[in-house]
């Protein structure tokens, strides 16, 4: 019997012992096609020996120094690269252990920024639907979704949530995308006016929905509108890229596509690609310049912040992303991944939607395609495909179709950025497969 507690106490899960490229072998000698990346996780695939040395040599050197007594070569370095390449006014790089984390601080932050300033009514916080931030109780309760949220709602702070960019269901037949997006942030707008603007600390949004939405892309504009109501509104914005950033949509932000910068960025996943936990709450100069000026110091911290051998991982990670121009090969095999998954489901009776920019795409399955009906939440159709892809050596991440009751399952491909023409026809193929078996 295992002793670990599993995420689902009622399965057996393979286990793992090699990984190399873009595949995943466990101990009976299967191999898996990492076609999620995990949970968008692996960029340069698995067993990437340059990162192994760099982080064998941080260990050799230092593997830890805690963050109230030192600073580290390597953190200091990795943050320098980490600016360089950052939204416009982003100055300064916050490191911690992983996505949930880097959200915690980026509210924190944000409720520090105003006491700072004098602005201490300033106390709610306004997000989206079908999002995803994390499962810590602060990143909970800025999340949209009910079904990970519900048994925990009472121990939450104050967030109110506005629709998300669901083109597929919410965008009207008279309505052009640009339309949609202007209505969607004059949903903001009513909603800061409705809470009075004063009373909120900042928007949080995923610039290109992951986990609970299956990479919901945002229309033409609508980050635009919102950037302008925050400022308009003293709301300070928020983005949440731990999964669509750090080139996962071809872009090193996804933000960069929508013309904008945000006050506060979180990410992580990509940026360390699995090698070592890591993420970072990316700041704005005005924050850091309201904490230096007022208390000195940022109210909040882990052990763990800045660990050495990750930032070694992510600092490799990175370079090797830039340096062997990985983000051109996101772009061209996203648009490859494009047209195979139209081929195989563009017509498939039950498949409703493809969505999703670069190598960040889903397909939303439905009952029925011309009523956009779900399935019944109870026939688990993402986990039986789950396992159908599983039994045919696939990787993909599904979702349950439950949330707020008007989505179908999705699921969700995110392989590595090393993905070759061939790999993405392999995994498209098998994806069909899998999809037809867990159908019949
Ligand atoms: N934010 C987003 C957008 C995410 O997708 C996730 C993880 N799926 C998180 C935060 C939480 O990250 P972690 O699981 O590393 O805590």
């Amino acid at each position: 019997m295992s002793h670990v507690l599993h995420r689902t106490l009622s399965h057996t899960y393979p286990v793992a012992v090699a990984g190399e490229g873009i595949r995943i072998r466990d101990a009976a000698g299967r191999t898996y096609i990492d076609a999620s990346g995990g949970a968008a996780v692996s960029c340069l695939g698995h067993g990437h020996s340059e990162v192994g040395e760099a982080m064998k040599r941080q260990i050799d050197a230092l593997s830890y120094a805690h963050t109230s007594f030192f600073t580290t070569d390597v953190a200091e370095a990795l943050a320098d690269h980490l600016i360089a390449h950052a939204p416009a006014g982003l100055s300064h790089a916050y490191f911690v252990s992983g996505g949930s984390e880097a959200v915690e601080a980026a509210l924190k932050m944000a409720r520090q920024y105003f006491v700072e300033i004098g602005e201490p009514q300033r106390r709610l916080f306004v997000a989206r639907r079908q999002s995803y931030h994390g499962n810590t109780l602060g990143a909970l309760a800025v999340g949209g979704n009910e079904w990970r949220r519900a048994q925990f709602a009472p121990l939450l702070v104050e967030a109110h949530h506005v629709s998300p960019t669901y083109a597929y269901r919410d965008q009207r037949e008279d309505e052009t995308p640009e339309a949609y997006g202007a209505r969607l942030a004059d949903e903001l707008e009513e909603t800061l006016a409705r809470l009075g603007s004063e009373n909120v600390i900042g928007f949080l949004a995923e610039t290109v929905g992951g986990a609970t939405s299956g990479a919901l892309t945002p229309p033409p504009g609508y980050f635009a509108r919102v950037r302008e109501i925050c400022d308009r509104h003293g709301v300070l914005l928020i983005l949440d890229e731990v999964m669509c950033g750090m080139g996962r949509t071809g872009t090193l932000h996804a933000c960069e596509q929508e013309g904008i910068s945000p006050d506060l960025m979180t990410i992580a996943k990509g940026m360390g690609g699995g090698y070592g936990p890591i993420g970072a709450t990316l700041v704005s100069d005005r924050i850091v310049r309201a904490f230096r000026e007022g208390s000195g110091l940022f109210q909040h911290g882990h052990t763990y912040l800045g660990h050495a051998v990750a930032c070694a991982a992510a600092l490799a990670v990175q370079t090797i992303v830039q340096r062997d121009g990985l983000l051109e090969n996101v772009r061209a095999m996203g648009e490859g991944l494009r047209e195979d998954l139209a081929a195989r489901f563009g017509s498939h009776p039950h498949v409703g939607d493809i969505r999703g920019r670069g190598l960040f795409q889903a397909i939303e399955l439905v009952a029925d395609r011309a009523t956009k009906e779900p399935f019944d939440p109870a026939r688990k159709l993402h986990a039986r495909i789950k396992r159908e892809a599983m039994a045919r050596g696939l990787m993909v991440y599904p979702m349950g179709g439950t949330i707020d009751g008007r989505r179908g399952d999705h699921v969700l491909l995110a392989p590595p950025y090393i993905v070759t023409r061939q790999d993405v026809t392999e995994i498209v193929d098998r994806l069909g497969e899998a999809v037809d078996a867990a159908l019949a």
